[in-house]
């Protein structure tokens, strides 16, 4: 299997089995937000224990590149400091603007690195991002 069918094969999985859907009973952050561009939305609620992202779901509704997106990063900052959270989004930001990132710290998020050749859905991808970000701004 070619690296690009491995990654195809981790964006149809994470479409059709999303990870982390669902609510939380009293997340102390919420937030939403939708690419008209293309009809996503994604809503992700989180539980923070100190300093850590101890708890992560999301619901929506759109293509399979944003519900997988939001279903890799739900997964890759569970169990994560607030830092490197920050990180790990950094480096998606990073590898979907076609710039260099570290592979390691992304795991299985790479499997959206495609995307960045395809400007179109690049909003598709940093949808979540984008939540992610302002449910981080509510951490006290
Ligand atoms: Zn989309």
């Amino acid at each position: 299997m070619s690296l690009e069918e491995l990654f195809k094969e981790i964006i149809i999985e994470h479409y059709q089995h999303p990870k982390n859907q669902g609510h939380l009973e009293h997340p102390d952050a919420k937030s939403d937000g939708s690419n008209p561009l293309c009809g996503d939305e994604i809503a992700m609620e989180l539980i923070f224990d100190g300093n850590v992202v101890r708890n992560v779901m999301f619901t929506g509704n759109g293509c399979s590149i944003s519900q997988s997106a939001a279903s890799l990063i739900t997964e890759a900052i569970k169990g994560k400091t607030i830092e490197e959270t920050r990180t790990i989004m950094n480096e998606y930001k990073n590898m979907l603007a076609g710039k260099e990132y570290n592979a390691d710290i992304l795991g299985d998020l790479e499997a959206l690195s495609d995307v960045k050749r395809y400007p179109a859905r690049v909003k598709c991808a940093s949808l979540s991002v984008a939540v992610l970000d302002q449910a981080l701004q509510q951490k006290k």
